[in-house]
C-alpha cells in the first residue's frame, strides 16, 4: 500500500496535519516509535490503519528516557529507511522532531509515572519511565483526539501510558498490540541488531521459557514458585545477567509472592542481558498464546494467529 506520506518536523505542523484530518471527518491513529522500524512497528501501523482513516507515526529517540551509560548515542537510527517503510505501510504523516523541537525550553516539566514505575524495570533504570511518560504525554498532547497503538512487548510502558491517559483525561483510546516475534520466537526489537549470532541463539531461551510457563499454566500449574523455577532453568544458563524474572498482577504489576498461587491471569516478565544487550519479553499467562510449541525437545512456532489487540 502506498500513501501520500507527509513528513513533519515541527510540533505545530504535526498538530495542524492531524487537526486538519479530523476536521475533514477522518479518525486519527497514532503510533509513537523510536525508529529503526521493524515488523513489530509495522504491525502497530497496520492495527492503526484497520481502526482509523488517517495514520501518523512518530520517530523520536527520546534522550530523557536513557540513563547515562545507556545506549542513547548508539541507538540504531535510519530515518530515510523508516520513511520508506512508512510510505510502504500507507502512513499518512511521519513526525520526526529534533530534540530541540520536543524540549524547546529544557525538560523542567516532567510526568511522574507513579507506582507502576516502581517495579520491574523501574528501579533498574532510574528516570526511564519518567522520560517515557513525559515524551508520550507531549506526543499525545500534540496528536490530539486519536487512537494510539502501543506494543505489549513494552508491557510496563503500556500500563503506565494507559494510566496517564486515564488520570490526565487525554482524549486518546490506547490499544495494546500483541508481541510480534521472529519465527524462532525471539521478540522483534530494534536492539536485536546488537546481538552476535551466538548471543541471538542464547536469547531464544527467553521465548522458550515463556512458552514452558504458558504450557505449565495451561496444564493447571498455578504455583508462582514453580512457574518461576521453570523459567529460571532455561534462562539462567543463557543469560549474561538477569535483571528480573517476575510473576506479577497483570494491571498493577505488583509481584506475586513466590509461595503464593496465581488467581486469574498473571504477567510473567523477563529482563536480562545477553552479552551487553538488555532484552525484555513477557507473556500474560491465561491470556496470551504460547510463543512457541515444544515437541520431543524441538521448538517451533505455533500455527495460530495472534489474538486480537485489546483497547482500553
Ligand atoms: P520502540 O521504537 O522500541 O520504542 O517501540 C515503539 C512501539 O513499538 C512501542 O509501543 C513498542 O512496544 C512497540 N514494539 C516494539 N517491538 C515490538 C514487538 N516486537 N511487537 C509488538 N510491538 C512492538
Amino acid at each position: 500500500m502506498m500513501a501520500n506520506l507527509t513528513k513533519a518536523t515541527t510540533a505545530s505542523s504535526f498538530r495542524d496535519l492531524l487537526s486538519r484530518a479530523r476536521s475533514r471527518g477522518a479518525s486519527v491513529g497514532f503510533v509513537p516509535t523510536m525508529g529503526a522500524l521493524h515488523e513489530g512497528h509495522c504491525a502497530l501501523v497496520d492495527e492503526a490503519r484497520r481502526r482509523c482513516d488517517f495514520v501518523a507515526v512518530s520517530v523520536f529517540v527520546n534522550p530523557t528516557q536513557f540513563a547515562p551509560g545507556e545506549d542513547f548515542a548508539r541507538y540504531p537510527r535510519n530515518v530515510e529507511r523508516d520513511e520508506g517503510v512508512c510510505r510502504q505501510a500507507g502512513v499518512d504523516v511521519l513526525f520526526v522532531p529534533s530534540v530541540g523541537e520536543m524540549y524547546p525550553d529544557g525538560d523542567d516539566t516532567k510526568i511522574s509515572a507513579g507506582a507502576l514505575a516502581e517495579v520491574m524495570c523501574g528501579p533498574l533504570r532510574p528516570g526511564h519511565f519518567e522520560g517515557v511518560a513525559t515524551v508520550v504525554t507531549k506526543l499525545l498532547a500534540l496528536a490530539g483526539p486519536c487512537t494510539a497503538v502501543f506494543g505489549r512487548k513494552d508491557y510496563q510502558q503500556l500500563q503506565i501510558i494507559k494510566r496517564i491517559v486515564t488520570d490526565l483525561h487525554l482524549p486518546v483510546a490506547v490499544v495494546g498490540h500483541p508481541i510480534v516475534r521472529d519465527s524462532d520466537g525471539l521478540a522483534k526489537s530494534s536492539r536485536n541488531v546488537y546481538l552476535s549470532p551466538d548471543e541471538r541463539r542464547r536469547a531464544l531461551a527467553i521465548p522458550r521459557a515463556l512458552a514452558r510457563a504458558a504450557r505449565a499454566f495451561s496444564e493447571g500449574e498455578r504455583r508462582v514458585e514453580v512457574l518461576l523455577r521453570g523459567a529460571h532453568q532455561l534462562l539462567d544458563p543463557a543469560a549474561s545477567s538477569i535483571d528480573y524474572v517476575t510473576v506479577a498482577h497483570p494491571t498493577n504489576l505488583k509481584p506475586l509472592a513466590p509461595e503464593g498461587c496465581v488467581e486469574g491471569t498473571a504477567l510473567l516478565a523477563v529482563a536480562m542481558r545477553v552479552g551487553a544487550t538488555r532484552l525484555i519479553d513477557n507473556i500474560v499467562l491465561g491470556e496470551d498464546p504460547a510463543p512457541l510449541t515444544e515437541s520431543n525437545g524441538r521448538w517451533s512456532a505455533p500455527n495460530q494467529s495472534n489474538p486480537a489487540s485489546e483497547a482500553q
